[in-house]
């Protein structure tokens, strides 16, 4: 195992292991500098959906380059950057009406606090008022001050906390493992969550909240947790009632991860705002995406017209054609028809195996998003924390065979560090 010698990156690897450092990549497989092969079972961290190196992707940015490599967003715009909104816009099928091409997910996620903030003072009269966001816990919105606030990462957010803004507050998440009590179905267990929602409006006062803020699938540090059927349509009457927006973070589980293009497909409600990063440009260039429905973009039309926001980096020529080829790539590759059938696959393969595992609490995910939750023992849930031993018999396994497995420790509930009880599980859409 090769190691990193120079220090002039400032970061501190989480990994036990030092960074390694790679030298090729193609499709589902790293390649360190002495040849060792590495499967990418994470798709890095659920990035590289049409896996490494597609000479497709490489093409259209080039050409891309060879044309405008950059302009300034504020002045000029580019056809790219139409192009791959109009295309984003479409696969919502009208249920969105504008995007904005960001950098990264953290930036994307503020972006789409901003827009609904913003979005309170272009009503007549303006809502000043409202600037109040409820997010859940175990969640992960990013790390910049505003996104980390917002997120409920113990291990990565503890010392900033005196930087972070305290417009935020937090409910349960829908954590159908550990969160249902004994006795209560699916609809009672909805029912409590939403009105646990509709008390935390009722605590701060709906006139002064913005947004409720969510992953339609919980990612890091829960250790990814699908919702149960009618919990988010649940939640939505809780902020229609109260005429705050609703703002999916799909940045992790966004743009086919789940087996849909889109996570809230799979649910019974469109949010307001969404946003999506990681697989939109699938690594090749960083990009991620806000996009708006109708409501919130009528209200900036009726009012000021402008959106106080403006990054150097945005709409970038070279991110957009990557991001717009990879999505044509996915769709003309049918990937999302191989995330789903691999996706079953996969399931199949774990709860064949794990799910009598004395030490395997639960195993749950959509499409090529899996975690699996170990506990010390299976009736009190009393959570295990194994996963970088788990990672490391990957890595013992996988090098029996002549490669190196990589995948994610996530902490989970257990939020005691990077070592937690939990792994995930998200290979690029390409797996076979
Ligand atoms: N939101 C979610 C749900 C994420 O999983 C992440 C990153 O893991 C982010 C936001 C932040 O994205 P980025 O790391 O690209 O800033």
């Amino acid at each position: 195992m090769s190691t990193v010698t120079q220090t002039a990156y400032l970061y501190k690897h989480a990994h036990p292991f030092q960074p390694r450092t790679i030298k090729a990549a193609s499709g589902i497989w790293l390649t360190l500098e002495n040849g060792q092969k590495i499967l990418d079972a994470t798709g890095g961290a659920a990035v590289t959906a049409i896996g490494h190196g597609d000479p497709r992707v490489k093409e259209a940015i080039i050409a891309q380059l060879d044309q405008v490599a950059y302009c300034h967003p504020g002045f000029y715009q580019t056809d790219i950057a139409q192009d791959l909104a109009t295309f984003l816009v479409n696969t919502t099928h009208g249920k969105m009406s504008r995007a904005l091409l960001t950098g990264s997910g953290s930036e994307a996620v503020e972006a789409a606090m901003k827009l609904a903030r913003q979005y309170f003072l272009e009503q007549s009269p303006p809502q000043k008022s409202r600037h109040h966001f409820i997010a859940r816990q175990g969640s992960w919105h990013g790390c910049t001050i505003a996104t980390l606030a917002m997120g409920d990462f113990k291990v990565r957010k503890t010392i900033f906390s005196p930087i972070l803004p305290e417009n935020v507050s937090r409910v349960s998440a829908c954590n159908s493992y550990r969160g249902m009590r004994e006795g209560e179905t699916t609809e009672t267990f909805v029912a409590r969550l939403a009105q646990e929602l509709d008390d935390e409006f009722q605590r701060v006062g709906p006139e002064n909240v913005c947004a409720f803020l969510a992953e339609p699938i919980s990612g890091s540090p829960l250790g990814c947790m699908p919702p149960v059927p009618g919990y988010f349509a649940a939640i939505k009457a809780v902020c229609d009632r109260y005429g705050a927006l609703l703002i999916f973070d799909e940045v992790m589980v966004g743009m086919g991860r789940t087996g849909t293009l889109h996570a809230w497909e799979q649910e019974d409600v469109v949010p307001d705002i969404q946003v999506v990063g990681k697989a939109l440009g699938a690594g090749y260039i960083p990009i991620s995406a806000v996009l708006a429905n109708e409501r919130v973009i009528s209200a900036f039309k009726n009012g000021s017209k402008y959106f106080v926001h403006g990054q150097t980096y945005q709409s970038h020529p070279a991110a957009c054609a990557a991001a717009l080829q990879v999505q044509r790539i996915v769709q003309s590759d049918n990937l999302l028809e191989n995330v789903r059938n691999m996706g079953k696959y996969l399931e199949q393969s774990l709860r064949d195996r794990l799910d009598k595992h004395p030490h395997v609490g639960n195993i749950r995910g959509r499409g090529l998003f899996w975690g699996i939750e170990f506990v010390a023992n299976k009736e009190t849930k009393a959570p295990l924390e194994p996963s970088l031993k788990v990672a490391d018999k990957m890595h013992q396994t996988g090098m029996s065979k002549g490669y190196d497995i990589a995948i994610f420790q996530a902490t989970g509930s257990a939020e005691g560090g990077w070592n937690g009880d939990h792994i995930l599980l998200c290979p690029p859409y390409i797996v076979t």
